[in-house]
């Protein structure tokens, strides 16, 4: 129970990362606020110590009106996002700032609006902490086509230091976390719609040193203990856990 008593929203836990996220935490005793735009896929997540709720965390007033209800909070898992292909050549400013809205922006509006609370909690339990989902892909090492989200997930490796260094004094602690290739639905998707489906898969695992794709198993340990009091000396990091890409 290394979550115990600790009150913890995720986004995007429909599906993928931020639902084995959000299983794993409740698991640890935490109380889970699952939240997703889709509320089909939150449709079988509920149960002890997981409260499902819609959010679109591109809109404002669906934050205001969540955080509102649920109160303060301990912990902030911002891990919805999307994956943008292509290079700078491809890019329309209509993907550019859809990329940047829901990769960045959302996460900091949402941060914004929970921040108060978290620090009013910090000041009882002693520390806070919110996880803002980032990558290796591009933002740490570049890979070919992946402009807008390798700019926008180096954006929240940005914001996550500026968010640590200015309430670290406030107990609140802020980190990036930064996954090499997961095996996702999403990624599923991306595999699907390739020319060549199979060679695509061939190609994700390739730049994969440990020659497999990773599974969310190997992330939610990170993702856990990000959230959790056992590191509460760590703040303001772009955590890597990526198989030895970047070794
Ligand atoms: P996914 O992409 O399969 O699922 C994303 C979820 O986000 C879906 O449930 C979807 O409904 C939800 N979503 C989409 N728009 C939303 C919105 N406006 N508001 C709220 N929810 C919304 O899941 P994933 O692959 O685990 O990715 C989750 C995060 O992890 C993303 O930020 C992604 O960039 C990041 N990431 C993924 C990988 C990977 O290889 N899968 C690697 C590094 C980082």
């Amino acid at each position: 129970m290394r979550l115990d008593g600790k009150k913890i929203l995720i986004t995007a836990a429909g599906q993928g990362i931020g639902r084995a996220s959000a299983e794993a935490c409740a698991r640890e005793g935490a109380e889970v606020i699952a939240t997703d735009i889709n509320e089909e896929l939150l449709g079988d997540l509920g149960g002890e110590r997981i409260e499902t709720a819609r959010l679109d965390v591109t809109s404002a007033d669906e934050i205001a009106e969540l955080s509102a209800r649920i109160g303060q909070l301990d912990g902030l898992f911002n891990c919805a996002g999307v994956v943008h292909s292509g290079s700078v050549l491809d890019i329309a400013d209509s993907e550019w700032e859809r990329a940047f809205d829901l990769n960045v922006t959302a996460m900091m509006r949402l941060t914004r609006t929970c921040l108060p609370g978290m620090i009013e909690r910090a000041e009882e339990a002693g520390t806070a902490s919110i996880l803002n989902m980032s990558s290796m892909a591009s933002s740490i090492k570049g890979f070919t086509n992946r402009a807008v989200y390798g700019a926008s997930k180096a954006a929240v490796i940005g914001l996550t230091k500026s968010i640590a260094a200015d309430f670290v004094t406030k107990g609140i602690r802020c980190n990036a976390l930064c996954p090499g290739t997961v095996d996702t639905p999403s990624l599923r998707e991306r595999i699907a719609k390739a020319a060549d489906p199979a060679q695509a898969e061939r190609d994700f695992i390739a730049r994969q040193p440990m020659g497999r794709l990773a599974s969310v198993d190997d992330i939610v340990p990170m993702v856990v203990y990000l959230l959790s009091d056992e590191s509460r000396f760590v703040s303001g990091q772009a955590v890597l856990v990526d198989g030895g890409v970047t070794i």
